[in-house]
Formats: C-alpha cells, structure tokens, sequence
C-alpha cells in the first residue's frame, strides 16, 4: 500500500474541512478524489502532499508503511500539478522541466548531460520534444498542461498528486488528456491521486475513485462499483443524471409513485425511503405489460445521440426522464403526446 490515510481530521477556525477521513492509495493505482466544489478534495490532496498539516493529533499518513504525517514536503518525494499552470513564465519548456533537477542538493543533482538527456526523455514522454525552446507564453493550454506533468515527473517521484489538471481547458481538449493521462498512468504506474468534480473524468480514467462530499469520504471503489452499486443516496445522485421518488418500505416490497416493486438486494426495510431509477433502468412499452410501470405521456423527445432521451410526464403532472437505445425507441413507434408506460428494470432505494 502506498498511502494509508488514518482518521484524519482537518479544521480551518471552527469549520471541518474533512472529517475522519480514512483511505488506502494502492501503489501503482491511478485513484481519483471525486466530489463537488467545497468538498474537501483539494485540503485531503495538500495534507497527501504536506503542504498543510492535520490538526494536532488528529489521524496519520503513511507512505509506503513510513508515518510522514510530519514530514516537510521537499522530503516527501511528491510530483504535483495543479490546475493554474505553475510554470515559470520566463523559462523556456526545457528550463521548466529541468528546474526540479537543477536544485537538487549538490550529491543528488545529475551532471549536466544527464539532465539534458532526462528533459529531453521527459518532452518526448508528453509528446513536445520538439517544443523545448519555446515559452509558456507560446504554448496552448494542452500544452502547458504537459509541460507541468513532465515537470513533476523529473525527480521521479514517489507519489504524483493533481488537482483538476485539465479544470482550465476546453471540453475537447479536455478529454483528448483524460486518454492521454491513462495511457501515461500505463506506462509509468506511477502511485497517483487525482482530484475532479467531473464525474465522467474520473469513471474515465481511474482505477478507483473516492467519492467525496462535506468532508467525509461517501464511497471507495472501482468505477463499476461505484456506479452500479452506490452506497448512500449521495453517491448515486452525485454519478449522473437519476430519477427521485419518496416512497414507502414494506420489507422487500417499495411502494413509489402508485407502483409497487421488489427490491432484490436481500435487504429488508420499513417506513419512508427515497427510491432513484436511472433513466436508462427504466423499459418503456406502449401497453401495460404485466410488470408495474408508471403512467407517463411524451413531453419531449431528444433523438440525436448514442440513445434517445425521452422527458416523460406523470398522471400526477411529476417529470421524469428515460433513455432508450434507439433501436428499442424506432420499434415504440411513439411520438410526442403518446402514452406509454415506464417500468424500472432497477430501483436503488435509501
Ligand atoms: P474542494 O477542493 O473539494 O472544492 P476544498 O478542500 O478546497 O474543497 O475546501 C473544502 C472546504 O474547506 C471549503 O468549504 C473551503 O472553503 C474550506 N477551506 C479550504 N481551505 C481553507 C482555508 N485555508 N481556510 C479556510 N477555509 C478553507
Ligand atoms: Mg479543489
């Protein structure tokens, strides 16, 4: 294990930042902290890096089985890039680069050709060898972006920490380096932790995500876990667009939105509960099927895309949302002002 975050606690004045928190960064994993703004993903990444300190007494990090929790930041060994480019505007790309070589002590530092060679290994690593001569200034976002990234990686750290590297850049370019950074994480697998509020990021390109929210830790797993099996009712409003109904619990059986339906999760419940359906859980039909669907009429149809996605309305005026593969939704024959009938493959309840 390459980072064992214990109970860790941080407060600013009388506000708690992160509350208890305790995770396992498996070394060579690619974990991603996701959360919304003000969740306390940014504090738990500076406290990974020592550039703040947990209150007094309050939990322990461990890299590698060492306890760091005082540990100055120069002595950790950590890789950082951070979503305002950090470059120096008036070093070339290669200076830039070779800066984290240049200051190390005097026993540590390579001689000169070495750190040529390295910076040189290092541009053609995020593919602008051919750039070193050129100014911040003279880069694009991507750019500099890549620029930071082998920047962190020249002293070879132990762990490499980002903090929404790509938040800056546009849509496109954006998921151009989501690719890019996984392919990277391939190569290199180095131990490396990544903060985003972008849901898609993260399932994208993590072997395991932390969700986030108020300071505390809601849910860690894979992306598959995470998504098809959320913990708390957070977790699956936080992870994509999702239906939400109260409802009622009698033991297996969920009452929502005049339907009843078993919850096959082996789970016995009683009294109000909050029941989520995904729009892509529900299957629409033009008759009632048998199954227990909900009455719904065709507010608005969205054909464009991988699946079509269908605004429905309910007898009780509620709005939902449904998507249907198109070749599923072209066999309905349905259009707008029909009635159909949504029945929930799957129900999440809490
Ligand atoms: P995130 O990165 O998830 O958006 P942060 O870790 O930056 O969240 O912040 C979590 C909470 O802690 C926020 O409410 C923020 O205002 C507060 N916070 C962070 N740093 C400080 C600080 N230095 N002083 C006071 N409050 C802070
Ligand atoms: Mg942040």
């Amino acid at each position: 294990m390459s980072i064992q975050i214990r109970n860790v606690t941080k407060t600013f004045g009388s506000f708690r930042a992160l509350d208890d928190v305790s995770a396992d960064i498996p070394t060579g994993e690619l974990v991603a902290l996701l959360g919304p703004s003000g969740s306390g993903k940014t504090t738990l990444l500076r406290l990974i890096a020592g550039l703040e300190d947990l209150d007094p007494g309050q939990g322990s990090i461990r890299y590698y089985e060492e306890d760091i929790t005082g540990t100055p930041v120069r002595k950790r060994r950590v890789g950082f890039v951070f979503q305002h480019y950090a470059l120096f505007r008036h070093m070339s790309v290669f200076e830039n680069v070779a800066f984290g070589l240049k200051v190390l002590p005097r026993d540590k530092r390579p001689a000169k050709p070495q750190i040529k060679n390295r910076v040189h290994e290092l541009l053609r690593l995020v593919q602008l060898d051919g750039l070193a001569g050129r100014f911040p200034s003279q880069l694009s976002g991507g750019q500099r972006q890549r620029v930071a990234l082998a920047r962190a990686l020249a002293v070879e750290p132990r762990v490499l920490l980002l903090d929404e590297p790509f938040g800056a850049l546009d849509a496109k370019v954006r998921a151009e380096l989501r690719q890019w950074i996984r392919h990277l994480h391939e190569e290199l697998r180095i131990t490396s932790v990544f903060v985003t509020h972008d849901q898609d990021e993260a399932m994208e390109i993590a072997d395991r995500v932390v969700v986030m929210s108020q300071g505390r830790i809601e849910q860690i797993g894979s992306p598959a876990e995470v998504y098809h099996t959320p913990k708390t009712a957070f977790v699956v409003n936080f992870l994509g667009q999702v239906n939400t109904f109260d409802g009622r619990a009698n033991g297996r059986v969920i009452e929502f939105a005049g339907i009843r339906v078993d919850v096959a999760d082996g789970r016995d419940r009683d009294g109000d509960v909050r029941v989520f359906v995904r729009p892509h859980e529900f299957e629409l039909s033009r008759t009632a099927n048998g199954t227990p669907g909900l009455t719904a009429t065709i507010l608005r149809i969205y054909a464009a895309g991988s699946v079509a996605r269908l605004d429905l309305q309910l007898t009780d005026g509620r709005l939902i949302t449904a998507h249907v593969p198109q070749d599923r939704f072209a066999a309905l024959y349905a259009s707008n002002g029909d009635r159909v009938f949504a029945s929930p493959r799957r129900v999440h309840v809490f």
